[in-house]
């Protein structure tokens, strides 16, 4: 892995500000994003904290720069709805609701496609993806610059208020990559609606209920979304759930046990493995992270019935690890 590029600071304006500098400035965010960095701009929303889509590694440092104790499924950012075409599959409700909304505040949670290119880290592994085209010049410019999506949840150490200025984002990320485009012109999260079966709001936001419901009809939301007690954003998505058992703290390995590694594999009996396959080998918890979900699946579509899995420290990322791991291995109705 190569190191994260320095930190930077870029004033920012909107290449249609006028400002001959716009145009080089998202030149320059693209260069650090597509290296792997994290930039943070703003969108009509809020700050977002930037990161190339496609890139494991660039999205773990993501959710180590936010601090985040889980991972919870990023929205993909795009330029237009060809782009959203690419990622996920649009029903004929998402299409409208596309077509009447983007770009602008309302993100949609689709299927994702087999094709798609975005890290398996950045959707938690789901088999959904949401997707959102934003209307900000910066953010826009930025999306066009780099040429791939990207994730950019709040631009925020986790449990902190969304950034609507430069200066919240420097107060709370002071020594990340910052891209400074002035104040956000909404300040409210975007409005997410899920088109899986019936077209359900997840996540009420910048972008009022009534006027989706002009496009159209939102369905009931599913009864995990609503109980009594009001489901928070993060905990919107339902969590990966291999189809095998998963047995972690793992010391050894049984006959015909699959076997996720991290480290040095210290495992007694690895060698009766069906499967090997090592999160870090060198024990790097940003690689880690960057390799759970899609090790995870390719472990499970091996078709061993138990993954046996090896400690992995609670340090930084490894909270967040081992909190899906946790709920991955939990059992299931
Ligand atoms: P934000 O912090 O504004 O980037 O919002 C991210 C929100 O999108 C979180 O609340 C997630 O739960 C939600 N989200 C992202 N991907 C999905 C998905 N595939 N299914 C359901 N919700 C999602
Ligand atoms: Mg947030």
């Amino acid at each position: 892995m190569s190191a994260p590029p320095a930190t930077r600071v870029i004033k920012a304006q909107a290449a249609k500000d006028g400002a001959p500098e716009g145009g080089a400035t998202a030149a320059l965010a693209a260069r650090v994003l597509a290296a792997g960095g994290l930039v943070a701009f703003p969108t009509e929303t809020v700050y977002g904290l930037g990161a190339d889509a496609t890139n494991a590694e660039a999205v773990a440092r993501l959710y180590e720069a936010k601090g985040r104790p889980s991972f919870n499924p990023l929205i993909a950012h795009v330029t237009d709805a060809a782009a959203a075409r690419a990622l996920a599959r649009l029903d004929p409700a998402a299409e409208r609701l596309a077509a009447a909304f983007w770009p602008g505040p309302l993100t949609l949670v689709l299927p994702r496609r087999s094709d798609c290119p975005v890290a398996e880290l950045a959707t938690a592994g789901l088999d959904t993806i949401a997707v959102r085209v934003p209307s900000h010049p910066v953010a826009r410019d930025i999306l066009a610059a780099v040429g791939r999506p990207l994730v950019a949840p709040s631009a925020n150490r986790s449990g902190h208020v969304s950034p609507t200025t430069a200066q919240h984002v420097l107060a709370d990320l002071r020594g990340r990559i910052e891209f400074d485009g002035g104040s956000t012109p909404m300040g409210l999260e975007s409005t997410i609606v899920a088109c899986l079966d019936a077209a359900v709001l997840l996540r009420p936001g910048a972008l009022p209920r009534a006027q989706i419901e002009r496009v159209v009809d939102l369905g009931e939301p599913p009864s995990a979304h609503t109980d009594a007690a009001p489901v928070a954003p993060g905990q919107l998505a339902s969590h990966y759930a291999p189809r095998a058992r998963l047995r972690l703290h793992a010391q050894n390995v049984q006959t015909g046990e699959a076997l996720l590694a991290f480290g040095p594999v210290a495992a007694e009996g690895a060698e009766r493995a069906a499967l090997v396959l090592n999160l870090s080998t060198r024990g790097d918890l940003i690689e880690a992270a960057a390799n759970l979900f899609s090790h995870l699946r390719a472990l499970d579509a091996a078709g061993a019935a138990t993954i046996a899995v090896m400690p992995v420290p609670h340090a930084g990322l490894g909270e967040a690890i081992n909190d899906r791991l946790a709920r991955a291995a939990a059992p299931r109705a």
